[in-house]
């Protein structure tokens, strides 16, 4: 009998339901038609086409661009038992040969291919010589010269449904705006397949961003309060990275730096060892990322502005894959912004290619200045209309306080003026606050006029209004000449006419940090903090096994499956079966590791407690059916026997299949209740004065057991 879509992705993925889309379109591709599915990085997609390849016939054909995202994606389905192999140029012909005759067989389900391996000589008429049931074109965005990724051989993929034009195709990307999609569906040959797009936002994703000053001790920070998790750092250049990565080893965070010019041995150790986490932090250039598919990514720091806002959110999307909750930050300066644009000025683009970047760059700088939700912003720009705010942004959080700051831009812009436009930013700040050091008394700057006219701010103040002030047009800057202030329009209009000025108020980072301490909940619950507890016990479990048997720890079971299993503490197989993300192949394999690990950890948990959140009666009911004796029960649980005894009297009561006469011998129940006839004890009656005409000869739960017996064979 076949097994249904929900069938499926309990018994091998362990999941309980689908995601909003999944469904249908399974049903869709299972109908033989054509589609094309649009969703974020993380939203699920595999699933898509892997489900309708268990259920149909024959072999699905995959095809993938990324040698590193075909590697992962066929270790993953293995861990799951299906039957899944990939051919590259990485293989060697005895390896290939051999999965060449499983396609031939029909042992496999899913065959996942390169587009380059595909149009080797007389490869293309072999595959469609195989029992096709479904292509699917992953990253099917390379095919679009639209697209950000384009590859050559992708354009020739219009072959696959030419030679087999009843086998449905399923073309998937995370990336695609109209022009793009139009497009992919053209070029592979099925224009009219329906597009199923779901909302781009990764609600999971929380959205900060914070003013460029004091990077590294930020990023520190972070950490210190991410610990044990994995993140990204993005920097623009390969010195930056190195920098980062150097600042963070010395107050003793395990970061690495992984850029193109590092040698590639080296680049795929530092990239494996983040995989299988023995790294915590990367910081890389964008050139770390692509094609890896690591689930447990918790965070997400941009060091410097990327470029526009599509490579932002695929960045940041490489966290919380896994749908768990996951932090991003973004550092933004203006200056970062000048670096940009410079970058675009001074590129070998044709002018009308430098406007459209310029315009992304300026996008992505309204993403930084925002002062309404983040999210909104984002999601807006994938043409996608929000209408309330998201709650999980800083804006959200901490929406910005603005006021009059007309005083404040007239002193800096004067000081500015009577300098000559020859000073940058911590000469004025200098200025401004009356400091005297060498280079003013040289200048005689403290004779001008607005001398220490801002000595009611801190320096860090005036750089946050100056920056503010730069970002919105009350000023220029020349980077040319040593960043020095320039007056504009808007600056004389403020000076002379009194234009108004309104600013964000200045938070110092203590302020802000302490916000951001508040909105985390000080004291866990008890629940909590025992959940955690034994998560990080489960986390080391999981990190044994995966370098047991050489693979990701989140091949093993992803953090929302470890999550799942810390807070429901399953104590049987059916109970662990019920964990999302433990399906028949991963029980198999590592079930009762987890299940002995959680029942250790148990024990370890103060007599009573009731924050396991794990009822007392349950738990002994559970290990009663295993077949452990009383002792065994009570030795594992750490409790006292003859608590044990009543558990299981109270199970039995309860109409629980409890075999409740061997625990006591026909010769002792007759006694037992031969005395209890003459005194009228029954049960339910205090048992003391019988425990005390016997002589004390039978413990408590002994009598209670045999009144109980004789009160159920009524
Ligand atoms: P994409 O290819 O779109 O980036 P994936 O297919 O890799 O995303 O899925 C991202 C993560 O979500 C994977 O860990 C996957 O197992 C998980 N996932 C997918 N569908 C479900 C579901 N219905 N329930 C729970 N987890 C799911
Ligand atoms: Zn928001």
């Amino acid at each position: 009998m076949s097994l249904t879509k929900e069938q499926v992705l309990k018994q091998y993925y362990g999941y309980n339901a689908f995601r909003p889309l999944q469904s249908d379109i399974i049903d869709w591709v299972l109908y033989g038609q054509d589609a094309m599915v649009l969703m974020p990085t993380g939203g699920g997609k595999s699933l898509c086409f892997q489900i309708p390849a268990l259920m149909m016939q024959g072999l699905t054909l995959v095809i993938s661009p990324l040698i590193a995202l075909m590697h992962d994606q066929v270790q993953a389905l293995k861990a799951n038992g299906i039957a899944a192999e990939y051919v590259n140029s990485s293989l060697t012909t005895q390896e290939q040969s051999s999965i060449e005759r499983q396609c031939r067989n029909g042992e496999l389900k899913l065959l996942y291919i390169s587009p380059e391996k595909l149009f080797t000589q007389g490869y293309l008429e072999w595959v469609v010589s195989l029992n096709i049931s479904l292509f699917a074109i992953d990253e099917s965005h390379c095919v679009s010269t639209w697209g950000h990724d384009f590859r050559p051989e992708y354009t020739k993929l219009n072959v696959l449904k030419k030679a087999l034009p009843n086998v449905p195709m399923i073309a998937l990307t995370a990336t695609a705006d109209k022009v793009t999609r139009k497009d992919i569906l053209a070029q592979l040959g099925i224009p009219d397949a329906k597009v199923f797009i779901s909302s781009f936002d990764r609600p999971n994703l929380s959205l900060a961003v914070q003013a460029g000053r004091n990077r590294v001790k930020i990023i520190q920070n972070f950490i210190a309060e991410h610990p044990r998790q994995c993140g990204i750092i993005y920097c623009l250049s390969r010195k930056n990275t190195e920098s980062v990565a150097e600042a963070l080893q010395k107050v003793g965070i395990n970061a690495k730096c992984y850029h193109a010019g590092m040698p590639a041995n080296e680049r795929s150790t530092v990239q494996n060892q983040f995989i299988q986490d023995d790294i915590q932090v990367i910081v890389a250039t964008i050139a770390f990322g692509m094609g890896i598919d690591k689930s447990n990514v918790r965070w997400v720091i941009h060091y410097s502005m990327p470029s526009n806002v599509e490579s932002f959110y695929q960045e940041i999307g490489r966290a919380g894959r896994d749908g768990l909750k996951s932090d991003t930050l973004l550092f933004y300066s203006y200056n970062d912004l000048l670096v940009r644009k410079d970058m675009i000025a001074t590129s070998e683009l044709p002018a009308e290619m430098k406007e459209v970047q310029v315009a992304k760059v300026e996008r992505m700088k309204q993403y930084a200045e925002a002062e309404i939700c983040r999210r909104r912003i984002l999601l807006s720009y994938f043409n996608e209309e929000v209408t309330t705010d998201c709650g999980n942004c800083d804006v959200c959080k901490n929406p910005p306080i603005r006021f009059d700051a007309t005083l404040i831009a007239q002193k800096a812009l004067s000081a500015i003026a009577r300098t000559g436009e020859n000073i940058a930013m911590s000469m004025l700040i200098d200025i401004l606050r009356g400091a005297n050091n060498r280079r003013i008394i040289e200048h005689k700057y403290h004779e001008i006029k607005t001398f220490g006219a801002g000595k009611e701010l801190k320096a860090d103040e005036w750089a946050d209004y100056l920056q503010q002030m730069l970002n919105s047009g009350v000023m220029d800057i020349a980077y040319d000449e040593a960043h020095a202030y320039k007056l504009n329009k808007a600056s004389w209009a403020i000076l002379k006419e009194g234009r108004k000025v309104q600013l964000v108020r200045y938070r110092p980072f203590e302020e802000k940090q302490a916000e951001r301490e508040a909105n985390i909940p000080k004291e866990k619950s008890k629940k909590e903090v025992i959940k955690d507890a034994l998560f990080e016990r489960l986390r080391v479990l999981r990190k044994q096994i995966a370098d047991d048997r050489n693979i990701p720890p989140f091949v093993v079971f992803s953090d929302a499956t470890l999550s799942d299993m810390a807070q429901k503490k399953p104590l049987t197989q059916l109970e662990i079966m019920n964990v999302s993300g433990v399906g028949e192949q991963k029980y198999r394999q590592y079930g009762e590791a987890f299940l002995l690990e959680i029942r250790n950890f148990l024990k370890t948990i103060p007599k009573g407690s009731h924050a396991t959140g794990i009822d007392t009666h349950h738990y002994t009911f559970q290990l009663y059916k295993e077949g452990f004796s009383v002792e065994e029960i009570a030795e594992q649980r750490n409790l006292n026997p003859v608590t044990i005894f009543s558990h299981l009297a109270k199970l039995y009561e309860d109409g629980e299949n409890i075999d409740i006469s061997a625990f006591i011998t026909q010769a002792e129940y007759e006694q037992i209740m031969g005395a209890a006839k003459v005194m009228n004890v029954k049960k339910g009656d205090p048992v003391k004065p019988l425990f005390e005409a016997m002589d004390a000869k039978y413990e408590y739960h002994k009598i209670r057991i045999a009144l109980l017996m004789a009160e159920k064979a009524k």
